[in-house]
């Protein structure tokens, strides 16, 4: 029996194992990458596992701050002992009752969108007697290297367009309760290599400068984004940056002089590098049929587990890790099964991978998913079909140090006004007392 069956049998399937040794290897591989001082932003999204934040937040050298847009990814944070004071609150729809809640927390550094988001941050500190301190999210007018999922230079809700800049900067810069601190930039996700990274960020990075020089924007604190990757739910590693730092620097010193001095402050962000490659998804083989001449591997773990962002057509594929030489042949030379990976939800969407090469299977099988750290049950469809989440396990130097499984809960909720009969129009028909 493996460690993984091991676990599988006694938690139960499906089943993640974050290993928080390589969540804290990944930390420190990306700031080796990184010039100093340089912050670095964990974006919660990617997991809000509280322990997989602690290992972020905590420790000794370099530790993360941390990147939220919620307020559930807020307690999270705060749970796992980040700063409030410290961590960048970032998203399109910010709602009032959010911001006076966050801001009440000790917030102070919020990313907006636009002069209304802005004017909603002011108001929600204002009430609070605090001024915070916002960077403006920038969508540019021009891209630089090609990636995988780019979200700048086209009509979006995300970021402020540059063509727009100099008309609405002087407005934000009057908004009370709010300090215009610097820019935000996210334009790229999941680099596919070193040299696109590289690209982007001195694309980015001169854009600011740019954005200062031109428009006067204030740069004392300057978020160039992430693009840092890692293999998804395939075998493979996460790339080692070797370059990455010396670039940043011979770019930073021309274009920044005063930024060893932490003029302007920077920063950049990672979900999947830091955390990807910490988990494994274990899913049990539930059962196997033909149909047509295709083979499907029916699992207990489907997109209510893992990858429901699946439905986005960008997440996906799915290969499993070989248990063992004997499987691994099974798998290169094409003696195993070629199979769609399904999971158990009553909806034909509900797959995880077609034609997917696999060892020879039998129902009651664990398939180890690797690489599954980052958007596992966070951006999984947790509630659809009332199946339970997935258990959580989490181990450091090869011992269990957490087990658990999320559960959602009906609350009842107290209206904000005495009740009073619903007044709506009369129900098609005409209706009856
Ligand atoms: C999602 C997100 C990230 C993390 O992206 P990865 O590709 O997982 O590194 C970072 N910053 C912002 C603003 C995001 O929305």
């Amino acid at each position: 029996m493996t460690r993984y069956t091991e676990l599988a049998e006694r938690y139960g399937t499906p089943l993640y194992v974050y290993d928080l040794d390589r969540v804290a290897a990944a930390r420190q591989d990306l700031f080796d990458a990184l010039p100093e001082p340089f912050s670095l932003f964990s974006a919660v999204k990617a997991n809000p596992h509280p322990e997989v934040l602690r290992a972020l937040g905590a420790g000794d050298g370099r530790v993360c701050r941390a990147e939220i847009s919620s307020l559930g990814e807020l307690g999270a944070a705060l749970e796992a002992g980040f700063d409030p004071a410290e961590i960048l609150y970032t998203g399109p729809g910010k709602t009032d009752g959010e911001l006076v809640d966050a801001i009440g927390a000790g917030v102070r550094l919020f990313s907006v969108e636009s002069l209304t988001d802005l004017e909603h941050v002011g108001a929600a500190a204002g009430v609070q007697g605090v001024v915070a301190d916002c960077l403006l999210r920038i969508n540019s007018a021009s891209a630089s290297a090609t990636t995988s999922i780019r979200m700048t230079g086209t009509p979006s809700q995300f970021g402020i367009d540059t063509e727009t800049l100099g008309e609405v900067l002087p407005k934000m810069r009057a908004v009370p309760g709010t300090r215009v601190a610097g820019a935000h930039f996210f334009p790229l996700s999941n680099a596919k290599d070193e040299d696109s990274l590289v690209g982007e960020f001195r694309h980015t990075l001169s854009v600011a400068a740019d954005l200062e020089r031109e428009h006067g924007v204030p740069l004392r604190f300057l978020d160039i984004g992430g693009g840092f990757a890692a293999p998804y739910a395939v075998p493979g590693e996460r790339p080692v940056y070797e370059k990455l730092c010396e670039r940043l620097e011979t770019t930073l010193d021309e274009l920044f002089p005063d930024w060893r001095r932490g003029t302007p402050h920077l920063a950049c962000e990672s979900g999947r590098y830091l955390v990807g490659d910490s988990g494994v998804l274990l899913t049990r083989v539930i059962n196997i049929k033909e149909s047509r001449g295709r083979t499907f591997v029916i699992l207990d773990a489907g997109i209510n587990t893992f990858g429901g962002m699946s439905g986005l057509g960008r997440l996906l594929p799915v290969a499993v890790q070989p248990e063992g030489p004997e499987q691994a042949a099974e798998i290169e030379d094409g003696t195993g099964l070629s199979a769609s990976l399904v999971g158990p939800l009553c909806t034909p969407g509900d797959v995880l991978g077609r034609q997917v090469e696999l060892p020879n299977l039998r129902v009651g099988d664990i398939l180890t998913i690797p690489n599954a750290g980052a958007y596992g049950p966070t951006a999984s469809l947790l509630m659809f079909l009332g199946r339970p989440a997935p258990a959580e396990v989490l181990v450091r130097g090869g011992e269990v140090v957490s087990a658990s499984r999320l559960e959602h809960s009906r609350v009842p909720l107290t209206p904000l006004a005495p009740s009073a009969p619903l007044e709506g129009p009369a129900p098609v028909g005409g209706g009856r007392a």
